[in-house]
């Protein structure tokens, strides 16, 4: 049973604010030990339901953020920059099934901690097939393309909510209940960290259990950016990119790692 987690920091128990999640703040090297203690709790409840190899990519931001020191040594880590491209070396055929841990809500939820879509400076929302996601429903896509089920989603209630809503009977651990963009009423960092680790190891306990989230060609995305200067940006071509109007560029084609690859990495 070989397990991938996708570790982000803004749904970690404890974690609120921007400044936690902004390298080179006193917040952020409290919040980095935040972060490598509840992803290696999702770590020992991979194990304990049943993962004989954990591969964790540390997915924010930069891709530096785990304390070396502190990773757990059953499970191997992807680290720093990966190449435009790839969204979760080192998971193949091989590859039972994806955990997304301390994720957060799509970019314009009401009421969720650090809501955004991949860039809160340049993407407003993101579409799929016509229907809106984050980044849940991104790695979801991205990871059902190779065949590869989600079977649990951590972070605050509405990215919770939103993975049950886009994938149905998903395994979900709610760390915390988001009273606004920069506010939650927080359960305590050890706390968090049993609630995931229980529900990684339901999840893996039932892996067999979970569909991949397959996107039926034609596959269309449409994001709306923040500014036309951003679109401007953009080498269109009225064929696989069209400018829609001044924000908003579609992207078209048949194979969705290469519509979303174009979406995400031009
Ligand atoms: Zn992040």
């Amino acid at each position: 049973m070989q397990v991938y987690i996708m570790a982000d920091m803004e749904g970690i128990g404890g974690i609120v604010l921007r400044e936690q999640v902004t390298k080179g703040t006193p917040e952020y090297a409290e919040a980095r030990e935040l972060f490598i203690a509840e992803v290696n709790a999702a770590v020992a409840g991979a194990f304990e339901g049943g993962a004989t190899r954990v591969i964790v990519r540390d997915a924010h931001g930069s891709g530096w953020n785990f304390p070396p020191e502190k990773m757990d040594p059953r499970a191997e880590w992807v680290q720093g920059s990966v190449p435009a491209g790839q969204r979760f070396p080192g998971m193949g055929e091989e590859t039972d099934l994806l955990l997304l841990v301390g994720y957060h809500a799509m970019a314009g939820t009401a009421g969720a901690v650090r809501d955004h879509t991949m860039s809160s400076l340049t993407w407003q929302r993101f579409e799929l097939n016509g229907r809106e996601m984050g980044e849940v429903g991104i790695d979801a896509a991205f990871a059902g393309y190779l065949g590869v089920p989600v079977g649990l989603v951590t972070g605050d209630d509405k990215v919770c909510r939103e993975a049950r809503e886009l994938l149905g009977d998903v395994e979900t651990a709610q760390v915390k209940e988001a009273l606004g963009r920069h506010g939650a009423l927080m359960l305590a960092p050890a706390a968090s960290r049993k609630l995931v680790r229980e529900a990684a190891a339901r999840a893996v306990a039932r892996a067999h259990s979970f569909t991949p989230f397959v996107v039926e060609p034609p596959v269309v995305v449409r994001i709306r950016y923040t500014g036309t200067e951003i679109v401007d940006a953009i080498r269109t071509d009225g064929r696989q990119k069209i400018r829609l109007d001044g924000q908003t560029v579609e992207y078209r084609g048949d194979d969705l790692w290469e519509v979303l690859s174009m979406a995400l990495w031009g």
